[in-house]
């Protein structure tokens, strides 16, 4: 029997996103949120191991997609933690080969920008939007992934997420999706996402 999933620490304070994101906002989406997806998929992994115990004949669909439901909402919250810096750290515009990645692809980053924002601000319900990279064409590709779990297309490496799920930011926005949105700009950790590209182009 292997292993379980476990919360990983923020790499920074909860009060560091602020004002851009909460304390309070940034403290219940971790440790209530993506703890949730943490606990969800350990107990499903728990209910496997305990059926193939005794041979239990589960429901293998339906345990199945709850399972991607929870794996997708922790790994995808991983790394949005990760592509968040603290205020006055992040923001701004992406140098190097992700800058020249971007500008190459959209003609300019205020284009991806907006590109970016319209997938996030559209996407079906709940769900994210994520920067992705093809290593078939070798272009920088936009998805929108719907809940944690749907519309990804598999093997595209992620580079950045934004969380839209209301729960990222309704104590500091309302219903505000748009507000969180271009607020969110100012604390993209590009370092980060930079990281992400040389260590696939490596
Ligand atoms: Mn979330």
């Amino acid at each position: 029997m292997g292993g379980f999933y476990t919360l990983p620490e923020l790499p920074y304070n909860y009060g560091d996103l602020a004002p851009y994101i909460s304390e309070e906002q940034l403290r219940i989406h971790h440790q209530k949120h993506h703890q949730a997806y943490v606990t969800g998929a350990n107990d499903l992994l728990k209910r496997l191991d305990e059926a193939r115990k005794t041979d239990e004949k589960i429901d293998v669909k339906s345990l199945l997609k709850a399972l991607s439901f929870n794996i997708g909402g922790h790994v995808l919250h991983s790394l949005y933690w990760r592509n968040l810096a603290p205020a006055g750290k992040g923001g701004g515009k992406p140098g190097g080969r992700l800058g020249d990645l971007l500008e190459k692809e959209f003609g300019g980053f205020d284009r991806f920008k907006w590109e970016f924002t319209q997938a996030a601000l559209t996407v079906e319900g709940s769900g994210w939007a994520a920067l992705t990279y093809c290593g078939l064409t070798d272009r920088p590709l936009i998805m929108q992934i719907e809940k944690h779990n749907l519309n990804i297309y598999p093997m595209f490496r992620i580079l950045m997420v934004v969380d839209s799920f209301e729960h990222a930011y309704y104590i500091d926005y309302k219903n505000d999706r748009a507000k969180y949105l271009e607020s969110l700009w100012n604390i993209i950790n590009w370092d980060e996402v930079g990281r992400r590209l040389e260590e696939l182009l490596r």
